[in-house]
Protein backbone atom coordinates (compact mmCIF):
# COMPACT_ATOMS: atom_id res chain seq x y z
CA UNK A 1 0.00 0.00 0.00
CA UNK A 2 1.22 3.49 -0.39
CA UNK A 3 1.10 5.98 1.96
CA UNK A 4 -1.50 8.33 2.33
CA UNK A 5 -3.27 9.86 6.17
CA UNK A 6 -3.77 6.86 8.54
CA UNK A 7 -0.49 5.33 7.81
CA UNK A 8 1.69 4.00 10.03
CA UNK A 9 5.24 4.26 8.41
CA UNK A 10 8.41 3.31 9.11
CA UNK A 11 11.76 5.08 7.65
CA UNK A 12 15.10 5.09 8.28
CA UNK A 13 16.59 8.71 7.41
CA UNK A 14 19.66 10.54 7.40
CA UNK A 15 19.11 14.74 7.89
CA UNK A 16 22.06 17.11 6.16
CA UNK A 17 22.27 20.55 5.88
CA UNK A 18 22.79 22.77 2.95
CA UNK A 19 26.82 22.31 3.69
CA UNK A 20 26.36 18.35 3.34
CA UNK A 21 26.90 18.31 7.75
CA UNK A 22 25.00 15.43 9.00
CA UNK A 23 22.33 16.73 11.65
CA UNK A 24 20.64 13.75 12.37
CA UNK A 25 20.07 9.88 11.11
CA UNK A 26 18.74 6.68 12.43
CA UNK A 27 21.67 4.81 11.51
CA UNK A 28 22.14 1.95 13.72
CA UNK A 29 18.35 2.44 15.23
CA UNK A 30 15.14 1.45 15.16
CA UNK A 31 13.20 2.86 11.93
CA UNK A 32 11.22 5.65 13.23
CA UNK A 33 7.29 4.92 12.75
CA UNK A 34 5.16 7.39 12.67
CA UNK A 35 1.05 8.17 11.66
CA UNK A 36 0.28 9.66 8.97
CA UNK A 37 -1.31 13.24 8.72
CA UNK A 38 -1.03 13.59 13.03
CA UNK A 39 2.16 15.73 12.10
CA UNK A 40 4.84 13.69 14.35
CA UNK A 41 7.11 14.78 11.03
CA UNK A 42 7.60 18.17 9.91
CA UNK A 43 5.17 19.12 7.61
CA UNK A 44 7.28 19.16 4.50
CA UNK A 45 8.62 16.38 4.91
CA UNK A 46 5.24 14.34 5.78
CA UNK A 47 4.17 16.13 2.13
CA UNK A 48 6.64 14.49 0.27
CA UNK A 49 6.28 10.55 2.43
CA UNK A 50 2.42 10.50 0.68
CA UNK A 51 1.99 8.37 -1.94
CA UNK A 52 5.42 6.67 -0.86
CA UNK A 53 5.54 2.73 -0.80
CA UNK A 54 7.83 0.12 1.34
CA UNK A 55 11.42 0.14 -0.07
CA UNK A 56 10.73 3.27 -1.56
CA UNK A 57 14.27 5.47 -0.72
CA UNK A 58 13.99 9.20 -1.97
CA UNK A 59 15.73 12.79 -1.32
CA UNK A 60 13.35 15.15 0.54
CA UNK A 61 14.55 18.71 0.68
CA UNK A 62 12.50 20.60 3.32
CA UNK A 63 12.21 24.92 2.89
CA UNK A 64 12.61 26.38 7.12
CA UNK A 65 8.93 27.44 6.32
CA UNK A 66 7.94 23.52 6.47
CA UNK A 67 10.21 22.34 8.91
CA UNK A 68 11.24 23.66 11.49
CA UNK A 69 10.64 27.59 11.03
CA UNK A 70 12.71 30.23 10.45
CA UNK A 71 14.96 31.94 12.27
CA UNK A 72 13.15 34.93 14.83
CA UNK A 73 15.20 37.66 15.88
CA UNK A 74 11.93 38.17 18.55
CA UNK A 75 13.30 34.90 20.14
CA UNK A 76 16.56 36.29 20.98
CA UNK A 77 16.53 37.64 24.71
CA UNK A 78 18.87 38.90 27.19
CA UNK A 79 18.42 37.96 31.24
CA UNK A 80 20.10 38.83 33.76
CA UNK A 81 22.60 36.42 34.88
CA UNK A 82 21.63 36.50 38.67
CA UNK A 83 18.04 35.00 37.82
CA UNK A 84 19.85 31.81 37.29
CA UNK A 85 20.89 31.72 40.50
CA UNK A 86 23.82 29.24 41.61
CA UNK A 87 23.95 27.52 38.60
CA UNK A 88 26.89 27.60 36.30
CA UNK A 89 26.00 28.79 32.55
CA UNK A 90 28.02 28.64 29.83
CA UNK A 91 26.73 29.40 25.81
CA UNK A 92 25.70 26.41 24.16
CA UNK A 93 24.16 24.76 27.41
CA UNK A 94 19.99 24.35 26.81
CA UNK A 95 17.23 25.03 28.88
CA UNK A 96 13.75 24.03 29.30
CA UNK A 97 11.48 26.61 29.17
CA UNK A 98 7.69 25.83 29.72
CA UNK A 99 6.83 22.20 28.46
CA UNK A 100 7.61 21.72 25.31
CA UNK A 101 9.98 24.44 24.29
CA UNK A 102 14.05 24.81 24.96
CA UNK A 103 16.04 27.67 24.73
CA UNK A 104 19.77 27.90 24.18
CA UNK A 105 22.50 29.70 25.76
CA UNK A 106 23.86 32.00 22.86
CA UNK A 107 26.28 34.29 24.95
CA UNK A 108 26.91 35.22 28.64
CA UNK A 109 28.66 38.70 28.80
CA UNK A 110 28.57 41.24 30.91
CA UNK A 111 26.29 39.91 33.59
CA UNK A 112 23.81 39.14 30.64
CA UNK A 113 22.75 36.23 29.04
CA UNK A 114 21.35 35.93 25.48
CA UNK A 115 18.99 33.02 24.78
CA UNK A 116 17.57 31.62 22.06
CA UNK A 117 14.35 30.00 21.70
CA UNK A 118 14.53 29.42 18.14
CA UNK A 119 14.29 25.24 17.10
CA UNK A 120 17.61 24.25 16.99
CA UNK A 121 17.13 23.52 13.28
CA UNK A 122 15.30 27.08 12.90
CA UNK A 123 16.17 28.40 9.23
CA UNK A 124 18.10 25.48 8.58
CA UNK A 125 16.76 24.00 5.04
CA UNK A 126 16.69 20.41 5.55
CA UNK A 127 17.66 17.60 3.09
CA UNK A 128 16.51 14.10 4.26
CA UNK A 129 17.53 10.42 2.30
CA UNK A 130 14.71 8.23 3.17
CA UNK A 131 14.33 4.54 3.06
CA UNK A 132 10.71 3.46 3.89
CA UNK A 133 11.02 0.41 5.30
CA UNK A 134 7.17 -0.43 6.25
CA UNK A 135 3.76 0.57 5.82
CA UNK A 136 0.55 -0.69 7.33
CA UNK A 137 -2.74 0.35 7.80
CA UNK A 138 -3.29 1.95 11.31
CA UNK A 139 -5.52 -0.13 13.61
CA UNK A 140 -8.65 1.59 15.06
CA UNK A 141 -6.92 2.23 18.34
CA UNK A 142 -4.13 3.49 17.20
CA UNK A 143 -6.64 6.44 15.39
CA UNK A 144 -8.42 6.84 18.62
CA UNK A 145 -5.21 7.89 20.33
CA UNK A 146 -3.72 9.54 17.38
CA UNK A 147 -0.54 7.51 17.94
CA UNK A 148 1.07 4.75 16.76
CA UNK A 149 1.26 1.35 19.31
CA UNK A 150 3.86 -1.60 19.25
CA UNK A 151 7.23 -1.82 17.75
CA UNK A 152 8.39 1.83 17.40
CA UNK A 153 5.76 3.52 19.40
CA UNK A 154 3.46 3.65 22.89
CA UNK A 155 4.14 0.09 25.01
CA UNK A 156 0.75 0.37 26.92
ZN1 LIG B 1 -2.25 4.70 22.67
Amino acid sequence: MNISKNSVVSFHYKLSNNEGEILDSSEGREAFTYLQGTQMIVPGLEAQMEGKGKGDKFKAVVAPELGYGEFNKDLLQQVPLDRFGEQKVEAGMQFQAGEHSVVTVREVKDGQVLVDGNHPLAGVTLNFDVEVTDVREATKEELAHGHVHGEGGHQH
